[in-house]
C-alpha cells in the first residue's frame, strides 16, 4: 500500500462501478474514493448522491469527481467501464467492444504514476484481466479480475440452501472461466468439515449428484437470468468488489476464485488469466491454491483455459 489513506479510484460509474461505491460507502472500506467516467455528467452526478448519504453513513469518505492523474496515489484501481451483455449475448462477444475501451483506460492510469494493484470487473473479465495486465506491463501479482468470486458465492448460497447450512461454512468454489465453460470441482467441496461426496454416499435420499448438477447449473446461468428479469446485474458484483478491496487493504490473506494468471499449476503455460482460488492480501494475489483435481475436472479446466486463451489470440 502506498499511502497512510486507503485511496480507490473507480474507473466507470455504471450499474456495477456504483454498487461497489454505494457498498464501499456503507462498509466504509476506504478513506479516499474517486469516480471516473466517459460520461462526466453522470460521474459527478453519482459522487453527488453519494455525498449526500455521508449524513447517514458510518464514514467520513472523501468522495469526488476526478480524473487520471488521481489514480497516482492511489491503492487500488478498480476498472468496471465498458460495455454490458445483452440478453442472449455471451460474455466472450463483449470482448471487441470492451478491448477497445481498456485501450483508453489502462495506459492512462499506467501514465499518471500509479503502483497500486488493478482489480478488474469487466466482462470478459478473466480476458480483460490479461489485457489490462498486457496493456499496464505491471506484475501479474498486481493485477487481478474478480473471475468467478460472485459465482462461488452464488454457489455457496445455493449449497448453503440445499444442505441447510450457513452459506459461509460450504467450502466450494466455481473455477475456471467467469462464463459458460466454468464448473464446480465437486471432488474439492466440504461441507463444513464433511466432503460433499461422501454426504452423497451416506445420505442417498436426501442428497442425489443430480441435484448438484442442477445447482451448478444454476449457477451458470444466474447471469443470464437476472438480465432476463431486469436488464442487468450489479448488487452481487459491486459486493464482491468491496469484498475483495477489503480484503487487500486489511492484508487477510482471504481466498477468493478471483481471476489469477497461472504460474504453471496444473502444468499449463502461464499467460491465461484464470478464475482459481487465490490467496488475496496488500500485495494483490499473492499465491495462487492449486486444487487436487480429477482427471475429468482438470480437462474441464483445460478446456476453460484454452477457450480463455483463444479468445484472447483471437483479438485484433
Ligand atoms: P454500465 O453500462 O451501467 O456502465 C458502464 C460504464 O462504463 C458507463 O458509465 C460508461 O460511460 C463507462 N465507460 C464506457 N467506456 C468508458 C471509457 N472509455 N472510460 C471510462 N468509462 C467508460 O454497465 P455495468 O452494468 O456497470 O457493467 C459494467 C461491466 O461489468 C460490464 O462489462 C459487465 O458485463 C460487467 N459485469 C461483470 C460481472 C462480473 O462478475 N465480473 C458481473 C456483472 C457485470
Amino acid at each position: 500500500m502506498s499511502s497512510i489513506s486507503r485511496k480507490v479510484v473507480l474507473v466507470g460509474t455504471g450499474m456495477v462501478g456504483m454498487s461497489f461505491a454505494y457498498s464501499a460507502l456503507n462498509q466504509s472500506i476506504c478513506d479516499e474514493l474517486v469516480l471516473i467516467d466517459l460520461n462526466e455528467v453522470r460521474a459527478k452526478g453519482e459522487a453527488m448522491d453519494l455525498n449526500h448519504g455521508l449524513a447517514f453513513s458510518n464514514s467520513s469518505m472523501k468522495i469526488y469527481f476526478g480524473d487520471y492523474s488521481d489514480c497516482s496515489n492511489a491503492d487500488i484501481v478498480v476498472i468496471c467501464a465498458g460495455v454490458n451483455q445483452k440478453e442472449g449475448e455471451t460474455r466472450l462477444q463483449l470482448l471487441q467492444r470492451n478491448y477497445k475501451v481498456f485501450e483508453a483506460i489502462v495506459p492512462r492510469v499506467v501514465s499518471s504514476g500509479f503502483e497500486g494493484i488493478f482489480l478488474v470487473a469487466t466482462n470478459p473479465v478473466d480476458i480483460m484481466t490479461r489485457i489490462t495486465y498486457e496493456l499496464s506491463g505491471f506484475n501479474a501479482a498486481k493485477v487481478i479480475g474478480t473471475g468467478t468470486t460472485l459465482d462461488t458465492a452464488r454457489l455457496r448460497y445455493l449449497l448453503g440452501e440445499y444442505f441447510e447450512i450457513d452459506p459461509r461454512h460450504m467450502h466450494a468454489y466455481v473455477i475456471g472461466e467467469h462464463g459458460d465453460s466454468e464448473f464446480v470441482p465437486w471432488s474439492q467441496a466440504i461441507m463444513a468439515v464433511k466432503p460433499v461426496y461422501d454426504m452423497l454416499e451416506k445420505y442417498p435420499d436426501r442428497y442425489k449428484r443430480e441435484d448438484l448438477d442442477r445447482i451448478a447449473n444454476e449457477v451458470r446461468t444466474a447471469a443470464y437470468e437476472i438480465i432476463k428479469a431486469k436488464g442487468s446485474t450489479y448488487y452481487g458484483i459491486g459486493m464482491a468488489i468491496c469484498r475483495i478491496v477489503r480484503a487487500i487493504f486489511h492484508n487477510e490473506n482471504s481466498v477468493f476464485t478471483t481471476s489469477v494468471r497461472l504460474r504453471g499449476e496444473y502444468g499449463l503455460r502461464k499467460e491465461v488469466f484464470i478464475g482459481n482460488p487465490c490467496i488475496i492480501n496488500s500485495n494483490g494475489a499473492n499465491r495462487i491454491l492449486e486444487l487436487k483435481l480429477t482427471d475429468e475436472e482438470l480437462e474441464k479446466f483445460k478446456a476453460s483455459y484454452d477457450i480463455l486463451d483463444e479468445s484472447f489470440n483471437s483479438i485484433s
